[in-house]
């Protein structure tokens, strides 16, 4: 008997079919959704069954919550696993999901809505002894003395942040005391209008951090681990270009100390599934910003080095299955970098959908390829960028990069363009191969 019956893939790409593998690798029947943009997928050629949910648009297709449970209905699917994006962090569909009586492949409602609330995950961090940035611990009030006193001891520069806000808006950074009551007026408007929730909080600005994070996994039944960190600071506009893990320069010692602490978080929030808790590092110290309710596209860095098949572990935890994985259990084994491989112009990041003509797909030892794309497959105008990544594992991060830099050289995809030469240009940069560069890095690098 397989752990789960049918999963449907309530997400599209390379995500989708990572989900399909695993899902076909315990003996579970998937059914593949897609919009009519997205019928030449390739997982859903591979799926037992196929259902169309609607337009190419994504609020019409992927972001379309009946659209998703009917498919579920008719097809009769167990669970629904939501890969990344889209409605994987929306607590109104997991709640949907599981009052329709399919499993919920992620954490309970509750948990999305409080990690949704940046002031509600900060308190719940606290509580479990999670480092978070020294601020304004609750929603700032309407008293102009009390958020001046309050500014002076941070010590700016300070950042206002959205309590309701993502993907890097709704955030105003305040480097004078002249501009800090303004500044949250502005702030708070925006976040009413974006958001729905004008709460604003404070924080102390940090000026060269790293983004490291922490993968866990929970079964919501008293146990957790953590699968050690990564570091991504390599992004662009907030986006993640490259990923690594270990994160160069943190020690076991640490490594063992913040996930403790993360492993703790989740066990007194009950937390069920895959998470990642997100930090900036500065200076030796973890300060918590976020946590993501959900797998993460840099994963796979995780699972080269550490052998845990993370997409199998979120299907025997929504099974109901306790965790099979003990800390101990939990070795690290050698480094490895995830290059993200985007359908755009390396130069101008301006997108480049359209039909791939020929593909050569990169290997070797510790290659791992992560895609959906081949020869003939046209990639839609309508979604994310992201045709794939690749995944290079190493003895020690220089083989990873040297791996890496030999995949890219290899890859060879005709007729859109791709980034694999800003790829390159980061796998040869120097402070890049130093490690420990910090998130502001890439974007001087290219001059923006
Ligand atoms: P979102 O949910 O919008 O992604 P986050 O809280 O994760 O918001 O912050 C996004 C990015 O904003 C961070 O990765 C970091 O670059 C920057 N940032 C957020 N808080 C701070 C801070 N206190 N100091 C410096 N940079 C910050």
């Amino acid at each position: 008997m397989p752990i789960l019956d049918k999963v449907l893939i309530a997400n599209r790409g390379e995500i989708a079919l990572r989900i399909l593998r695993a899902c076909r690798e315990l003996g579970v029947k998937t059914v593949a959704v897609h919009s009519e943009a997205d019928r030449d997928l390739k997982h859903v050629r591979l799926a037992d069954e196929t259902v169309c949910i609607g337009p190419a648009p994504s609020d019409k297709s992927y972001l379309n919550i009946p659209a998703l449970i009917s498919a579920a209905e008719v097809t009769d699917a167990t669970a629904i696993h939501p890969g990344y994006g889209f409605l994987s962090e929306n607590a109104d569909f997991a709640e949907r999901v599981e009052d329709s009586g399919f499993i919920f492949i992620g954490p309970k409602a509750e948990s999305i809505r409080v990690m949704g609330d940046k002031v509600a995950a900060i308190e719940a961090m606290q509580k479990a002894g999670v480092p978070c940035v020294p601020g304004s611990d609750g929603e700032l009030g309407d008293n102009n003395e009390t958020n001046l006193a309050l500014a002076q001891k941070i010590g700016y520069p300070i950042i206002i942040k959205a309590a309701g806000g993502g993907g890097g808006r709704g955030m105003r950074v305040v480097h004078t005391e002249a501009h800090l009551l303004n500044s949250i007026a502005l702030t708070k408007s925006e976040a009413g209008q974006f958001f729905g929730n004008s709460a604003v909080y404070m924080e102390k600005y940090l000026e060269t951090p790293r983004h490291v994070e922490i993968q866990i996994l929970s079964d919501g039944q008293g146990h957790a681990v953590h699968l050690g960190e990564r570091d991504c600071s390599m992004q662009r506009r907030n986006q993640k270009v490259v990923e690594e893990a270990p994160a160069p320069g943190i020690s076991e010692e640490m490594r063992n100390e913040i996930g403790s602490r993360c492993v703790e978080a989740c066990i007194q929030m009950n937390y069920r599934g895959a998470g990642t808790f997100e930090f900036l590092y500065e200076n030796g110290e973890f300060y918590f910003i976020e946590m993501n309710t959900r797998v993460q596209v840099e994963h796979p860095v995780t699972e080269m080095i550490t052998g845990v098949d993370i997409v199998k572990e979120q299907l025997y935890i929504a099974a109901g299955q306790p965790l099979r994985i003990k800390q101990e259990d939990v070795v690290i084994r050698g480094h490895a970098v995830e290059c993200r491989i985007n359908a755009e112009d390396s130069k101008t990041f301006m997108p480049s959908p359209g039909k791939i003509i020929s593909y050569h797909a990169p290997g070797g030892p510790g290659i791992r390829v992560e895609s959906h794309i081949y020869a003939g497959y046209t990639v839609p105008p309508h979604y994310d960028s992201m045709i794939g990544k690749i995944i290079a594992h190493g003895d020690d991060r220089a083989t990873a990069i040297a791996r890496m830099q030999g995949a890219l050289s290899e890859l060879f995809i005709e007729g859109i363009k791709n980034n694999a030469d800003l790829q390159k240009s980061i796998m040869d940069d120097a402070a890049f191969q130093a490690g420990g560069a910090d998130i502001h890095y890439l974007e001087k690098k290219l001059g923006l």
